[in-house]
C-alpha cells in the first residue's frame, strides 16, 4: 500500500516552497492554474489535508471534510462564472489512471 509522499509537488506548493498561480484559497482547499493547460481554463483544486488520490479521499476523509471540500469546489465554479457556461471535472487515480502527482486533486476545465 502506497504512503503519502510529503515531498510531492503539491505538498511543496501547500508549504509555499514552490510558487503557484493561485485562483482561490480558503480553510480547506487551494486552487491554482495547471502549468500545462489542456483547455482555455484549466485549474487544479486540492484539499489542504494529505490524501494520495480520490479513493484515499473518499475512504478516509471524514464526512464534514468531504462536504467542506465540495462546498469550496462549488464556490470556485461560481466565482469563475462556470456555473451556467459549463465545465469538466476530472480526477486521475493511480498509474493506470494517468495520475502523476500523488496528492489528491481535481482538474477543472472549461473552454468558456
Ligand atoms: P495528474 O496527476 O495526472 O492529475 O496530473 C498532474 C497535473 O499537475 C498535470 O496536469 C500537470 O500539468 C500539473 N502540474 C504539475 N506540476 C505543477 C505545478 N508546479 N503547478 C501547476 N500544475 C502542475
Amino acid at each position: 500500500i502506497m504512503k503519502y509522499d510529503n515531498e510531492n509537488i503539491f505538498a511543496k506548493i501547500l508549504k509555499d516552497k514552490i510558487p503557484c498561480d493561485k485562483v482561490f484559497e480558503d480553510e480547506h482547499v487551494l486552487s491554482f492554474k495547471d502549468i500545462n493547460p489542456q483547455a482555455k481554463l484549466h485549474i487544479l483544486i486540492i484539499p489542504k489535508k494529505k490524501f494520495i488520490d480520490i479513493a484515499d479521499f473518499l475512504e478516509n476523509a471524514d464526512e464534514e471534510y468531504q462536504s467542506s471540500f465540495w462546498s469550496s469546489v462549488n464556490k470556485i465554479i461560481i466565482k469563475l462564472e462556470l456555473r451556467d457556461k459549463g465545465f469538466q471535472i476530472k480526477a486521475h487515480k493511480g498509474k493506470d489512471g494517468g495520475q502523476e502527482v500523488f496528492h489528491f486533486h481535481l482538474h477543472l476545465l472549461s473552454n468558456s
